[in-house]
């Protein structure tokens, strides 16, 4: 089972060792071959209703989002606060970051290098899908590997209302070595800390989201089913994903969803139909591709995987606001030094 740390904001998983295989030409750039579209997917912030414990009790989880910016600014009512990500007017989110995202779950789910560690020719599902940047040195490792994804920059509404919002600094606790995903609660959850050193983020605050879309490019039916999966998308595997800043105070936890069709064309019939087969709906083809992702695995791996989306599983990953007043309590308390070091 994924291990469980109740000092820490954050969960770790365990991960499958990396099948790398030669890029083979037909996932080069240069031709069409498997499968090309696109897909647009609402990216929307948790809010809802969360039912917990044997009594069933509930409380409203919601989560802001803040893309940050490095920069600072000043606030109005004294001091600073860190601005959220804008292109002009609008507050604006990167596709790129958007990908890092799902890239992350991606490795999660998949025999996967963690983050990009692929070398040579010879690359993991995830640098097979997303890109890979080889860090090797000599003609034969100098492999860069633009990735079959890409997913468009976006916007927010130009009237979007924003907040500014104060959370206890942002320090992170112990480090551990592997995959680490931060626990899902309600932002609410770290007022009225007192004796903590704290920062400001300007916020989107729920209900609120954006729309993107995400093109693939020569891509097989079971890598769809990876990205499926790890946009939370399976019927039986739904789940949030964190993005952007201050995951371990509660902030970030979106779902994504498949707005309207699915856009889909087979390499040849990419510029004269979108839709090779029209027999089958969009559930029927996301089935399909999950379902080839998920039978490539022998039994042992297939645990291991089980394992992380029942961890992804909001029931498991959400923490009570109580819980997590509590349990950052108890590591300012182990940790005083460090939280007031001003
Ligand atoms: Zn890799």
């Amino acid at each position: 089972m994924p291990l469980l740390y109740t000092d820490a904001e954050y969960f770790m998983v365990d991960s499958l060792p990396p099948k790398r295989e030669v890029v083979k030409e037909d996932i080069m750039h240069d031709k069409w071959s498997g499968y090309n579209g696109y897909l647009d997917l609402s990216i929307d912030l948790v809010n809802q209703k969360i039912e917990f414990g044997e009594s069933s009790k509930e409380e409203i989880f919601k989560s802001p989002l803040h893309i940050g910016t490095g920069d600072i600014e000043l606030y109005s009512k004294g001091g600073y606060y860190q601005p959220f990500l804008r292109a002009g007017n609008n507050l604006f989110v990167s596709g790129s970051s958007i990908k890092g995202v799902v890239r992350s779950y991606s490795e999660a789910l998949s025999s996967s290098c963690e983050g990009n560690q692929c070398n040579g020719d010879r690359l993991c599902p995830a640098c097979r899908l997303f890109g890979c940047v080889s860090k090797g040195s000599g003609r034969r490792n100098d492999f860069n590997y633009q990735g079959r994804i890409s997913i468009s920059d976006v916007y927010f509404a130009e009237n979007i209302k924003t907040s500014i919002l104060k959370i206890p600094l942002r320090w992170g606790g112990k480090n551990r070595e592997g995959r680490r995903f931060y626990w899902h609660c309600d932002y609410r959850a770290y007022e009225d800390i007192n004796n903590v050193e704290t920062e400001k983020l300007e916020i989107v605050l729920p209900p609120a989201g954006v729309t993107t879309r995400l093109y693939f490019e020569n891509v097989s039916k079971q890598e769809l089913g990876l990205l499926f999966l790890a946009m939370g998308l399976d019927p039986k595997h739904r789940f949030p994903l964190k993005m952007g800043g201050g995951k371990n105070r509660g902030l970030g936890s979106v779902w994504f969803m498949i707005k309207n069709q699915l856009v889909i064309g087979k390499s040849e019939h990419y510029y004269s139909t979108y839709d090779p087969e029209p027999q089958a709906s969009k559930e029927d083809f996301l089935k399909t591709c999950l379902d080839q992702h998920l039978k490539t695995f022998n039994e042992e791996d297939r645990i291991i995987i089980d394992n992380n989306l029942k961890a992804f599983n909001l029931n498991h990953a959400y923490r009570t606001r109580s819980k997590a007043k509590q349990e950052f309590e108890q590591q300012v308390e182990r940790n005083k030094d460090k939280y007031s070091r001003r």
